[in-house]
């Protein structure tokens, strides 16, 4: 039988083992180790053939002692509370290890975009913006783009809170359109990051870029920034593997010379869904969903959903992998951490390696609150610099006390979030 996971079990689980070896007292585990806050909402939608749907939404801050709460809104058919505590919770240590005056947050609804309009989806982002309103705020917990989501609903969840305060708030939301209040920058920022850190890994063990070569899960929005910076460093994409919406499967697209992966977003929808028939005319072998985390390449990159490294399939990954870039949020289970730690294989931890998405969404907010935009060169390498300097931060601490990645990055954000909820006198 498939064992199913909580993410939240996951994300309480990684907190305690380290709440433990750091030896925080009682107090402030047992809050650290939940949300402060959720709002839980019941959004009536008018559809467009006139009937009333009611969807289910969600707001939980996690921390926000550092700052104001910051994180996504997905939209997924398979969204759970449990997701979203997990992935508010791992948003406060994600600013918090790139050292970004933030908290953790995140939203959701349970839908599925794919078959609404666009008026219900504007209508879902107005609903879910009109039941939170008084509840968030620039100076208090702002949004941002996550699956399924984009610039375009960012803009209508903006529109909706000025529509209700009587003013003009570009601070509120990040991944707003550029030239709406957006950043130069921020789409590509979360994929380009990982390559950004990949680079800074890969130098550690004296290996060039373009001697090497990857597998990668997930071909939406980070996926793809991935691809195309890691693409031009030279380095060559084997395979990588997308959900088909039609076949309500995912499939692993493979080409062992190298995947140009301009064709393939070319052939690839918003959703992040490649074409499988034009793909398969192009000559690229199409193999089950699972496939790519099995391939021999020198890196795989999850970059779709949490919990899809996990004690079934982490055995399967390929002796030649030296590094796992975690480009999606929760990718590994523990016990699947267990393995890879044990076989000795180099992670880049999610929270460090995406932080790429909330660093350029800072800047964002700075550029909003000065009405004063920068230029992409500008962007990009404030953005190298802040996420090579916090990778260089974790590395030394998991050489110099011989720990895990993971385990250096967690110690290093979670003593800044004590720190700061100490200093505050909450604990
Ligand atoms: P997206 O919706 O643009 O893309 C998701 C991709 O995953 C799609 O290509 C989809 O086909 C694929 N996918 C879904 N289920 C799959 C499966 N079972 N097997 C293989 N592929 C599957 O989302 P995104 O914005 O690229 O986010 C991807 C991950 O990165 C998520 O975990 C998200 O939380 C995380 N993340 C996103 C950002 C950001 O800036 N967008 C920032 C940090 C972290």
């Amino acid at each position: 039988m498939k064992k199913s996971y909580n993410a939240f079990e996951v994300a309480q689980a990684q907190f305690d083992k380290i709440s433990e070896r750091i030896g925080l007292d009682e107090a402030t585990s047992d809050f650290l180790r939940q949300p402060m806050r959720e709002y839980h909402l019941t959004i009536p939608i008018q559809m467009d053939d006139g009937s009333t749907k009611v969807f289910k939404g969600y707001r939980i801050q996690h921390n926000d002692a550092r700052g104001p709460a910051k994180g996504g809104v997905r939209f997924h058919p398979h969204e759970t509370v449990d997701t979203i505590r997990a992935l508010s919770m791992w948003m406060t240590w994600k600013c918090s290890v790139v050292d970004i005056p933030l908290g953790g947050g995140k939203g959701g609804i349970i839908c599925d975009p794919r078959n609404l309009t666009e008026r219900e989806q504007e209508r879902l982002c107005r609903g879910w913006v009109r039941q939170l309103a008084r509840n968030m705020g620039p100076i208090s917990d702002v949004p941002a783009p996550d699956v399924m989501t984009n610039g375009k609903h960012m803009l209508w969840m903006l529109d909706e809170f000025e529509t209700i305060h009587g003013g003009r708030y570009p601070g509120f939301i990040t991944g707003k359109p550029v030239g709406m209040g957006g950043s130069l920058g921020r789409t590509e920022a979360t994929g380009f990051s990982i390559i950004f850190v990949l680079r800074e890994a890969l130098k550690t063990f004296n290996i060039k870029i373009d001697n090497t070569t990857a597998s990668i899960q997930g071909f939406g929005n980070v996926a793809q920034h991935a691809a195309q910076k890691y693409s031009e460093l030279g380095g060559k994409i084997v395979a990588i593997s997308c959900w088909d919406n039609k076949d309500k499967k995912s499939y692993t697209f493979r080409s062992k010379n190298g995947l140009d992966f301009k064709f393939l977003k070319n052939i690839t929808d918003s959703f992040g869904s490649i074409q499988k028939d034009r793909a398969k005319d192009a000559g690229y072998e199409i193999l089950p969903g699972d496939v790519w985390i099995e391939q021999d390449v020198d890196i795989i990159i999850p970059a779709a959903l949490e919990n899809q490294i996990n004690s079934e399939n982490v055995h399967r990954i390929s002796k030649q992998v030296k590094v796992i870039a975690e480009g999606a949020n929760g990718p590994t289970t523990p016990e699947a951490d267990e393995v890879i730690n044990e076989r000795n294989i180099f992670v880049i931890p999610d929270f460090l390696a995406n932080a790429g998405g909330v660093t350029c969404s800072y800047f964002e907010q700075v550029q909003s609150n000065m009405n004063y935009y920068w230029e992409i060169e500008e962007v990009m390498s404030k953005l190298d610099t802040k996420m090579t300097s916090a990778f260089k931060a974790v590395y030394e601490l998991s050489v110099s006390k011989n720990l895990f990645m993971r385990d250096a990055a967690y110690i290093i954000a979670i003593n800044r979030v004590a720190q700061a909820v100490k200093n505050r006198g909450w604990v």
